[in-house]
């Protein structure tokens, strides 16, 4: 169709503008829609039109939004026209924060539900593992992913003894989901030359029970001292390529499946995504957060935040880390952990003036900072490195993310928004990990994953679910945004609670904003890219302890049907 082809043309440039990315101006014909979409419930997030009952999609983005009558208009002899029966439709959800692990889902042993909140024994994790060491060559690591130490019905710590069942010829390990804490067996131990005398390394710790032995759990900086000991399988060129093309293909589906149309990914396999993008297996839409030699490539040849196009482009940092995980109770704090004894602080990553270089160093490349930042005292350290970055090199408008950014008070968020720094949160914990959040009491979680402060203070803080650590079901975090209530029944933080069309925002205008793509996607907008989700009940009508249980009916991506239930 001649049109449709020039329109893609002209689209098709502007797609490669980068930041600043402008809507559209063009006008589609009447007849011209490749989709209309009727009778619906629409919540546009989009302030200027908060609500529309019908809209119209040509060439990947919308047309028309309105009304049956005005996208009716658009519809022609070659339409899809969808009945919504009255059904919700929202815009495409955005992660804001995802590992999008999909070989792990693919290829290694998995301890926990990814997805959900599902109990397991320990003995169930050590007859998997056992499993898999059946059939691996001795000395060659046996690990287990995905294990949730409050997600265990024999309510006790998985030990260096539960471990060694498993094996005493291969190195044994079980990773919480969380990423920052694991669980090894005596000869992992041994391999990597750690004793009960062994002093923990700066950063991290080598746990011990009540005798002084260690009892198998390690944390953070010193998790890096076992996993160098032992062997790894090695994979040919040609099996990692598939493995990352298999993975990558497995996530997009399990993403539309959920009605996540963007995703931050921190890091993966790069050439993967663009070789599922060619064969069409690209299903969300990827803003992708690079580390290591490629992050260190893009300085060195000027590659900045917003090279790509609207499927595959290049966004902030890889989390960088400051200090330890919220879930896993390692994070920095000014305040010792409750109950712990010696007082525990939790863990630091990295010194102030490390932090204050590398910050330097990527904000001067033009590249969006990025930091891994839970507790109040890491918080304050990459403020501290924002603020210094741009005293020094000054930056409109700079973004700089902060990853989890999960406990604040009124003085952080402040600084937050004074130096214009875009917080992260844990979108699905306040459901998923309310089993957790004892261990902090709520004193502390009332300036935990405060959504309302954020909010109140005109910060446009975003949804980071951290997939692994934390489920992405858009509906989970949703609920656990609105209530604050847990799984468990127990409710932490009500006063950091906001609205479902507040969560609603978070979890799509906001993650466009993030990543400074605002003014392409993010709302059902005329002129911006048509990526929405369907869903079998409206998440700013029904019971907010019901919004977890909305299905996805349809996902749409840029005007093309990716899930449908
Ligand atoms: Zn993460």
């Amino acid at each position: 169709m001649r049109i449709a082809a020039n329109r893609r043309e002209v689209l098709g440039g502007l797609g490669l503008t980068g930041l600043g990315l402008a809507t559209p101006a063009f006008a589609a014909l009447p007849g011209d829609a490749d989709l209309v979409v009727r009778n619906a419930r629409v919540h546009t997030v989009d302030d200027r039109q908060p609500r529309a009952t019908a809209f119209a999609v040509a060439d990947g983005r919308f047309v028309a939004v309105g009304d049956d009558d005005a996208a009716m208009a658009f519809a022609g002899k070659r339409t899809q026209v969808i009945d919504a029966k009255g059904q919700a439709v929202v815009p495409g959800f955005i992660d804001c924060h995802n590992h999008a692990v999909g070989e792990v889902l693919l290829y290694e042993v998995i301890v926990g539900n990814p997805f959900d909140v599902e109990f397991f024994t320990i003995q169930s994790i050590i007859d998997k593992l056992q499993a898999r060491a059946a059939t691996t060559p001795p000395g060659q690591w046996v690990e287990g992913f995905f294990f949730d130490d409050t997600k265990i019905s024999d309510k006790r710590a998985l030990t260096k003894a539960d471990l060694d069942r498993v094996s005493t010829t291969h190195p044994v390990m079980v990773l919480h989901r969380g990423g920052h804490t694991a669980y090894y067996n005596s000869l992992a131990f041994a391999l990597a030359g750690v004793t009960d005398a062994t002093p923990n390394p700066p950063g991290g710790t080598f746990d011990r029970d009540a005798s002084g032995k260690l009892n198998g759990r390690v944390t953070d900086n010193a998790t890096e001292v076992i996993d160098k000991a032992g062997t790894r399988p090695v994979l040919t060129p040609a099996q990692t390529q598939q493995r990352g093309r298999d993975g990558a293909a497995y996530m997009s589906k399990a993403y539309a499946r959920y009605g996540l149309t963007s995703v931050h990914h921190q890091g993966g396999d790069f050439a993967a995504l663009q070789a599922i993008r060619a064969r069409g297996d690209l299903l969300h839409r990827v803003s992708y957060e690079s580390t290591g030699p490629m992050l260190d490539a893009m300085i060195a040849n000027g590659i900045k935040t917003g090279f790509g196009d609207d499927w595959i482009r290049f966004g902030a940092t890889f989390e960088h880390m400051v200090d330890g995980s919220f879930s896993e109770r390692t994070m920095a704090m000014s305040v010792p952990f409750p109950g712990s004894n010696p007082p525990y602080y939790g863990n630091v990553a990295q010194s102030q003036e490390a932090l204050n270089a590398w910050v330097e160093k990527v904000h001067r490349a033009g590249i969006q900072v990025n930091c891994h930042a839970n507790g109040d005292v890491a918080i304050g350290m990459a403020l501290t490195a924002y603020e210094r970055a741009q005293k020094l090199y000054p930056v409109a408008d700079p973004r700089f993310k902060i990853t989890h950014c999960t406990l604040v008070n009124d003085d952080l968020v402040r600084r937050i928004k004074a130096v214009g720094a875009i917080p992260a949160p844990f979108t699905s914990y306040a459901y998923y990990n309310s089993d957790k959040f004892g261990f902090y009491g709520e004193d502390l979680m009332q300036g935990a994953m405060a959504f309302r402060s954020f909010l109140d203070a005109g910060i446009p803080v975003c949804a980071g679910s951290d997939f692994y650590p934390g489920p992405f079901a858009p509906m989970m975090a949703m609920q656990g945004m609105v209530t604050r209530t847990g799984w468990d029944g127990q409710t932490w933080g009500a006063n950091q609670r906001i609205t479902a069309a507040q969560a609603l925002r978070v979890s799509t205008l906001n993650g466009a904003h993030a990543s400074f793509e605002e003014a392409g996607k993010g709302s059902i907008t005329t002129g911006k890219l048509a990526d929405f989700v369907m869903l079998s009940d409206d998440p700013l009508g029904v019971a907010h302890d019901k919004i977890k249980d909305i299905k996805v009916v349809r996902t749409v991506t840029g005007g093309r049907t990716v899930y449908q239930a």
